[in-house]
């Protein structure tokens, strides 16, 4: 089984999708941290942030993988604090936005959950990764709510920069973010995490009963 796990920063996926693979015995799979790794690599590497063909390029001479212990890895580095911080954070949708990147990217996230319980989480799982995906999911959450999580995990930020660089994302991945026609919209902004994972869980179950 696929649980696709999608939504804007902030709204809970990666909290929500970790807990509940570990609940479910169901491997994890973050997209994100794919694209901030190619992201990573290619300011490491000066590439050219516009150049499309460069950047795909890229992606598919050097794989992102993961390790048992979750972290992330590229071209031989361990890259899964360096890809957190606030720069990367504004540069990914810069590279994501490409779509020769996103078809290499696509095409080894399907290789990753092709054998499937797995929870992956993204922007466009639903949509078009795993479009047949036997249940998923849509994490939503107030701007004001999201920007706080957001604070809490990029401490030294200021607040209003966080909020802006938010809001500047949003509207940048707004293309990719579309809710899949058949995925249940959570919002999270007054739940509990372990709330959300049990809603979800519940939506696994009764998959399995069918
Ligand atoms: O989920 P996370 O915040 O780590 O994602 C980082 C960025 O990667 C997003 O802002 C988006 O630009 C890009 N992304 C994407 N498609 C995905 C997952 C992430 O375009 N499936």
């Amino acid at each position: 089984m696929i649980v696709a796990i999608d939504g804007p920063a902030g709204a809970g996926k990666s909290t929500v999708a970790r807990a509940l693979a570990e609940r479910l015995g169901f491997r994890y799979l973050d997209t994100g941290a794919m694209y901030r790794a190619v992201t990573w690599l290619a300011m490491q590497r000066g590439v050219d942030l516009g150049d499309a063909n460069a950047l795909a390029e890229l992606a598919r001479a050097e794989q992102v993988t993961f390790d048992g212990d979750e972290r992330v890895w590229i071209a031989g580095t361990d890259v899964t604090s360096s890809i957190r911080g606030a720069r990367i954070d504004r540069m990914v949708p810069v590279v994501a936005r490409h779509p020769p990147v996103r078809e290499v990217m696509r095409e080894r996230q399907r290789q990753l959950g092709k054998d499937g319980d797995v929870v992956i989480e993204g922007r466009d799982i639903g949509t078009v990764v795993a479009p047949s995906a036997e249940v998923k999911v849509y994490l939503t959450a107030d701007r004001a709510e999201r920007a706080k999580r957001r604070s809490a995990e990029r401490p030294g930020i200021g607040a209003d920069a966080l909020a802006t660089d938010l809001r500047v994302r949003d509207e940048k991945d707004a293309e990719r973010m579309q809710p899949a026609q058949d995925a249940q919209e959570i919002d999270t902004t007054n739940l509990q995490v372990e709330d959300v994972v049990e809603r979800i869980e519940a939506l696994v179950r009764a998959r399995t009963a069918v």
